[in-house]
């Protein structure tokens, strides 16, 4: 079963994504994460990637087509799960010929509901374990004052995200409006999108998407 995550920045994609990885064995693909790491590679490409993410705009196309068509002959699992990709028409029109070469299919698109206010919320206060990636937030799940992740039990460091500031938000929610939110019209019209409500405390939005998937 392959499914796609769509929704703004800080609607909680990564979160369920881990979750569905931890339940089901399925394989979360970010866009996100793949081009972080490139960042840190040094590479060509990560340099060429490192200033686009952090003012908050899309990444080509091609390059994130192509890293994704990487991982889809490559990994393997009880389906994949696409976070914060398609984010384009076009991206979504190569993730179709791509699942279709490959055999495949995409089983549902769950849209993931928040409004605006809280997404700005959610970033701004936002910090990840460098250890295992889990997320904390400093009004809702501040960091332990042992400085232990709850989750891994080590103490690790704990990390903002460069492209988490108020500035290269609001262009990330613009870069969203203008070309990612059109993906909702084209997956209903095709008959696959699923509305969840992110507004939802993590596990009632985690019981939504299991009740989704059934
Ligand atoms: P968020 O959903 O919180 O904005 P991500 O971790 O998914 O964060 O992505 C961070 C940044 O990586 C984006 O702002 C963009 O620059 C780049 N990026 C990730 N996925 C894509 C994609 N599919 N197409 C273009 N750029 C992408």
């Amino acid at each position: 079963m392959n499914i796609i995550l769509l929704g703004p920045p800080g609607a909680g994609k990564g979160t369920q994504a881990r979750h569905l990885v931890e339940t089901r064995g399925m394989v979360q693909l970010s866009t996100g994460d793949m081009l972080r790491e490139a960042k840190t590679s040094g590479t060509e490409m990560g340099l060429k990637v490192a200033a686009i993410m952090d003012a908050g705009k899309l990444v080509t196309d091609e390059i994130v087509i192509g890293l994704i068509e990487e991982k889809l002959t490559t990994e393997t699992g009880a389906g994949f799960i696409f976070d914060g990709f398609p984010r384009t028409l076009a991206q979504a029109d190569a993730l179709a010929a791509l699942l279709t070469k490959l055999g495949q299919s995409l089983h549902t698109v769950i849209e993931m509901r928040v409004d605006d206010d809280a997404l700005v919320d959610r970033i701004t206060a936002r910090s990840t374990c460098s250890g295992c990636g889990e997320v904390y937030n400093d009004k809702t799940k501040p960091i332990p004052a042992d400085g232990r992740c709850t989750n891994c039990g080590e103490q690790k460091e704990f990390t903002r995200r460069a492209d988490d500031n108020e500035d290269s938000l609001r262009t990330r929610l613009m870069e969203y409006y203008k070309k990612t939110s059109p993906l909702i019209g084209y997956y209903y019209a095709k008959g696959d999108l699923r509305p969840v409500n992110g507004l939802a405390d993590i596990k009632e939005v985690t019981a939504s998407i299991e009740a989704v998937l059934g």
